[in-house]
């Protein structure tokens, strides 16, 4: 990490502090797991750090070290904002625009502390005082290692921090095989093991958590696929009414866009998830090799993320999604074979 950013986080964190530390909404295990590793790591630093998260966390990341003291801003608005307020300094963790709290943002607009961001998406806004953007990284997690052992800690890794670092290095390199998975990953995982972390149990934690509904929904998006054959493209839809059919809870779709893409000699799927309470149709988008769909959320979905790994939203029915999806990818110059 560069020096000069390392050296203006240490002036920041030379006295003891009030920290808050900050996901985008819906937060994701990397999200989850970079926080609470930041917030174990500033605690051994003596300071008093608070993760609040903008809304809640999936139940497969409830058993990572205490996140049940994690705060989450939409259940308390008044007392979380109260807390903001006398933050002394903030990190966001894992996005690259306040937008991506949600309804969080507008009290984030109206704080003068210090932030310090740490992310690894593309154009990240100027909103920090110290801003830590690299895209090389697969994970906000990796560059979490990273920051500890610039700042010249390392001996402060534990097999705490290692647990929440594993487990965002595996959900967002979908268990070491996207592209971003290096050499360096796989040796700071290394290390992980031997700080003593349980890894064969974080995978089960993390991936053997489904429920009959939650099946039964998978069941029900596999049947809602569709190909569209001549443009290498497939998508699958859920409505508000399947979701609630099946008792659908935060986390029970984590995953299900990955299986439109195990289909032979498809490049391009989304998931297209219905949201009736905030109005929305949430869209994740996911790719195979040089088809870029950050740059095609960015232009059509309202959203961003990674070249192989992004989200959006519509704020259309879900059949009038669908109908623009299709006349995107039938007109996309790089989905014509
Ligand atoms: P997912 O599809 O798993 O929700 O997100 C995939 C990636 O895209 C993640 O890195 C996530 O942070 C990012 N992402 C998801 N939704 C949005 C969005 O609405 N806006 C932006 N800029 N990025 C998003
Ligand atoms: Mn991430």
């Amino acid at each position: 990490m560069e020096e000069n950013l390392i050296i203006e986080a240490k002036k920041l964190l030379q006295s003891s502090k009030k920290i808050a530390i900050i996901p985008h909404r819906n937060p994701d295990g990397d999200a989850m797991g970079s926080t609470l590793a930041l917030y174990h790591f500033l605690k051994k630093l003596n300071h008093q750090p608070v993760v609040i998260s903008p809304n809640e966390f999936p139940d497969f990341l409830a058993w990572l070290p205490e996140s049940q003291n994690v705060l989450i801003y939409e259940k308390d608005r008044n007392g979380t904002k109260n807390i903001l307020e006398k933050a002394e300094l903030i990190f966001t963790l894992d996005f690259n625009a306040l937008h991506r709290t949600g309804e969080m943002e507008n009290v984030l607009n109206t704080l003068q502390v210090p932030l310090i961001m740490i992310d690894h998406h593309q154009a990240p806004d100027t909103y920090a005082k110290v801003t830590f953007s690299d895209t090389r990284y697969g994970s906000t997690c990796e560059m979490i290692y990273d920051f500890i052992k610039s700042f010249g800690n390392g001996n402060y890794l534990d097999k705490t921090i290692a647990t929440c670092i594993y487990t965002g290095i595996v959900t967002d390199s979908g268990s070491f095989k996207f592209p971003k998975t290096t050499g360096k990953t796989h040796r700071i995982v290394a290390d992980l093991i031997d700080l003593g972390i349980e890894n064969t149990e974080i995978h089960n934690l993390l991936f053997n958590n489904n429920t009959y509904e939650s099946l039964q929904l998978l069941g029900k998006a596999l049947q809602n696929l569709r190909v569209i054959k001549d443009h290498k493209t497939s998508y699958i839809t859920l409505t508000q009414e399947e979701l609630d059919l099946f008792n659908y809870k935060k986390g029970d779709t984590e995953g299900i866009v990955n299986y439109g893409l195990s289909i032979k000699d498809v490049i391009f799927t989304a998931i297209f998830i219905e949201n009736k309470e905030e109005g929305i149709i949430k869209i994740s988008l996911r790719s195979l090799g040089d088809f870029d769909v950050n740059q095609l959320s960015r232009e059509h979905f309202n959203g961003g993320g990674h070249n192989n790994a992004a989200g959006g939203k519509s704020m259309l029915s879900m059949e009038d999604t669908i109908k623009q999806f299709e006349n995107v990818v039938k007109n996309h110059p790089k989905l014509k074979f």
